[in-house]
């Protein structure tokens, strides 16, 4: 049974607020057209019987539960002083400091929608993103990490001490990673396209500290796609998940592994996104833990409003979509190996 059992006067809820479209990058594949992207095709589709409601900003606390103050205000005296170029690619416009408060507000609100149950499944699409973000350096298009600050509030608004974040997106998520390194209250978890940007997240490198092991870095080929991707959920981050119980899962869900995106060289189609969200909701099922969608990267507008509302389709719907139950895929073999020399428990599954 997933959160429908107890829940069933509520519906799912996707975040979202108008200040995502007034944070303005330029000519940028980081555009407010990905977010109208994806509120176009779910009109199409009839609203998917997801409730579109406006995020709250993000409480300061939650904010500087993992942002230095310093790196706060500097965002926010930027974006007051018009804007500027933080490094090459990550941009502040006039309307970034609003647009990065709601779209951290949305991830918090995520959490206190799926652990004080008010959303059986729960989801938000706004920008900036938020993986590459550090602790103390926003980078990578992102200003603030809006799912570590999401993981975070998890543990110290609701008292959890197992968060699993599923990264998806096709780049490493550098900043959630470093964020949580030395912390085995949250499983980061990540696919991403190996090499590329922005560098990190080779396979060996599984955190420090108590946070040993509690980083798994899955790289994928240039080139692959469901094949790989679906068969690397559901064959090693479902049984992981199925190890490490987490009390609450988030994906940080980014959308540039699909075949069309022109940032990254993978395949994944459309099915592929939703089988991968099929994985992660039948292992939430099987552990009891709610699932959260924080939206990251995606740059063809058309694929990830497809892709996206797809994820929602499979996490939302009234009857839990099959998990894929493909074959494993020899990349995805490999790695349920190296990943048990940590995890011993994962041998033999
Ligand atoms: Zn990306």
């Amino acid at each position: 049974m997933d959160g429908y059992g107890s829940r069933l006067m509520a519906v799912p809820v996707l975040l979202h607020h108008p200040a995502s479209l007034e944070h303005d990058t330029g000519l940028h594949p980081e555009a407010a057209a990905r977010i109208v992207a994806i509120h176009r095709e779910l009109d199409v589709r009839g609203g998917i019987g997801w409730e579109r409601r406006e995020a709250d900003p993000a409480p300061r606390a939650a904010l500087l539960a993992v942002h230095p103050e310093r790196h706060l205000l500097g965002i926010q005296e930027l974006a007051a002083a018009g804007g500027g170029q933080l490094d090459m690619d990550t941009v502040v416009s006039e309307g970034s400091w609003e647009a990065a408060l709601r779209a951290a507000g949305g991830a918090v609100g995520v959490v206190d929608l799926l652990l004080g149950g008010g959303a059986p499944a729960a989801a938000t699409a706004q920008r900036p993103p938020g993986h590459h973000c550090e602790a103390a350096r926003p980078m990578g298009f992102c200003l603030m990490n809006n799912v570590a600050i999401a993981a975070q509030h998890a543990r110290d608004a609701h008292g959890l001490d197992r968060v699993m974040i599923l990264d998806w997106d096709v780049h490493h998520g550098n900043g959630t990673s470093d964020i949580f390194d030395a912390s085995p209250e949250v499983l980061f978890v990540s696919l991403h396209q190996w090499p590329l940007y922005p560098g990190t997240g080779a396979a060996q490198d599984i955190g420090s500290g108590a946070g040993y092991g509690h980083t798994v870095n899955l790289p994928m080929p240039a080139g692959s796609g469901d094949d790989h991707w679906v068969s690397t959920v559901e064959h090693v981050v479902r049984p992981l998940g199925r190890v490490y119980r987490p009390q609450l899962i988030l994906i940080s869900a980014g959308y540039d592994a699909h075949r069309d995106d022109p940032l990254a060289d993978c395949r994944v189609s459309d099915h592929g996104f939703a089988a991968m969200a099929a994985s992660v909701r039948a292992l939430g099922a099987e552990v009891g833990a709610p699932v959260g969608v924080v939206l990251e990267g995606g740059y063809d507008v058309n694929a990830l409003g497809r892709a996206f509302a797809d994820t929602l389709v499979a996490l939302g719907s009234e009857q839990a979509p099959e998990p894929p139950g493909l074959e494993c895929h020899p990349v995805a073999a490999q790695a349920l190996r190296r990943v048990a020399e940590t995890w011993p428990a994962l041998h033999g599954v």
